[in-house]
């Protein structure tokens, strides 16, 4: 086997020969120069055709493909504009790269499959390259692999709609699930009725049509949006939301602790200049220790860390009363981890949280049971609320984490490639499949 036929058959290229191999030392890489074979020239990139050339000027390009150990590998080639009938002057395509993109079909695949299922830090110092391009090669990924972008709104009967601030609270993205696949079927920025609205114009009337369930947060945009477009459908609340709703009651209390707490800190007599004598060193404040809290006090009890639960122990010693306001928290999550019994259960829990005496528990428990009927209307439908939850924290986890991405795009592109069968059916580029070609 030549040299040439080895980074051909390594970088998967077809259609093409190469022309030269260039080793640049300085800069460690490897430039392949390859020439267009003529059956694969003057290719319309929007539909395939062959096309006349529009002038006779080339340009060289280059595309980062899959290193080679130590080295960056890069394809040059000349390619020429020609003039589709249907799609104008365009660059003509070529078939180791979706058009566009100065990255290889295998190398975004390699990333893709990446970002998936690696931390930020480790996709980018393995592929070298950064966050805000995995962004952009994430977003192109997923539009080119969903082969049929329809196919996820067929039996769409049981949905949920929540939205998520990203860019610290300032924007909000819109997201539709499909609650019996567990899929993201569709992501939009915004959120309010209008944006609402786009989802029912995406999907069409009959679509809407079958529509027999949509959850979401309470919210009225929601209700409105959905008794206009799918009158048939029923609106709820999903067990997620109220937990959601405890979480952030409880946020309130421990603010408002907080808050009594840094005054009493600050009435405590100044710490004298220098170093403490030994046994005297101030004990941690207590609005510090409360500061802390606001994780542990959050998350689900299953998800926490060594040091986090120590911090637990210490509010349950120190503030009993902000620790029994975890504990109704919690048993409110408890009661929708089963499907049964969860009425009566939550009768309880009601006449339990309505005489606790904690202000922000009073309020919720209110609201509850103003909206009692819509959350038990969930569970005919016979839904596991774990894996609502799941999903939902895993789109959070996704848009936290897409946190430097240049647009909304990119984190639409990660949020429906993570949660999509596209995703889950990706593989790493080193494998011999030829799917990505
Ligand atoms: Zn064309």
């Amino acid at each position: 086997m030549t040299h040439n036929q080895l980074i051909k058959n390594t970088q998967k290229l077809k259609g093409v020969s190469i022309v030269k191999v260039e080793e640049n030392n300085q800069k460690d890489s490897v430039l392949v120069h390859v020439k267009l074979h003529k059956k694969e020239s003057g290719i319309c990139p929007h539909c395939g055709q062959h096309m006349p050339g529009y002038d006779a000027k080339t340009r060289a390009r280059r595309w980062r493909a899959l290193d080679m150990g130590t080295h960056k590998v890069f394809i040059v080639a000349d390619v020429k504009r020609i003039k589709c009938a249907e799609h104008g002057v365009v660059t003509e395509a070529v078939p180791w790269a979706f058009h566009g993109s100065k990255f290889t079909k295998k190398f975004e695949q390699q990333v893709a499959f990446q970002a998936i299922h690696q931390s930020k830090k480790l996709v980018c110092q393995l592929m070298r390259i950064n966050w805000r391009t995995v962004g952009t090669i994430i977003a192109r990924v997923q539009k080119v692999k969903e082969i049929d972008p329809d196919k996820k709104f067929e039996n769409l009967e049981v949905i949920g709609v929540d939205e998520t601030s990203y860019r610290k609270g300032h924007t909000y993205i819109t997201t539709v699930v499909n609650q019996q696949t567990g899929e993201v079927v569709w992501a939009h920025d915004g959120f309010g009725k209008n944006t609402f609205e786009k989802f029912y114009e995406r999907i069409g009337e009959d679509c809407a049509s079958q529509i027999r369930m949509v959850s979401g947060d309470g919210a009225r945009w929601i209700k409105n949006t959905v008794n206009e477009n799918s009158p048939q459908a029923e609106f709820c609340i999903d067990p997620y939301h109220v937990v959601t709703w405890a979480i952030d009651a409880l946020d309130r209390m421990r603010r408002r602790i907080w808050r009594e707490a840094y005054e009493q800190d600050k009435s405590l007599p100044k710490r004298k200049v220098g170093r403490p004598k030994k046994g005297t060193e101030p004990k941690e404040k207590e609005s510090v220790t409360l500061k802390r809290s606001k994780y542990p006090l959050g998350k689900n009890p299953e998800n926490l860390t060594e040091y986090q639960r120590e911090s637990l122990n210490h509010i349950q010693k120190v503030f009993p009363k902000l620790f029994r306001g975890y504990q109704i928290k919690e048993s409110l999550r408890a009661i929708f981890r089963s499907n049964e019994g969860v009425e009566e259960a939550l009768k309880k829990w009601l006449s339990w949280a309505s005489r606790c005496r904690i202000p922000e528990f009073v309020e919720l428990s209110r609201k509850i049971r103003r909206h009692t009927q819509s959350i038990l209307s969930t569970m005919k439908y016979g839904l596991s609320n774990a894996r609502i939850e799941a999903l939902n924290n895993k789109i959070k986890l996704i848009i936290r984490r897409s946190y430097g991405f240049q647009d909304v795009d990119s984190l639409i592109g990660m949020i429906m490639l993570v949660c999509s069968n596209v995703g889950r059916n990706l593989r790493p580029a080193y494998t011999a499949d030829t799917d990505f070609e």
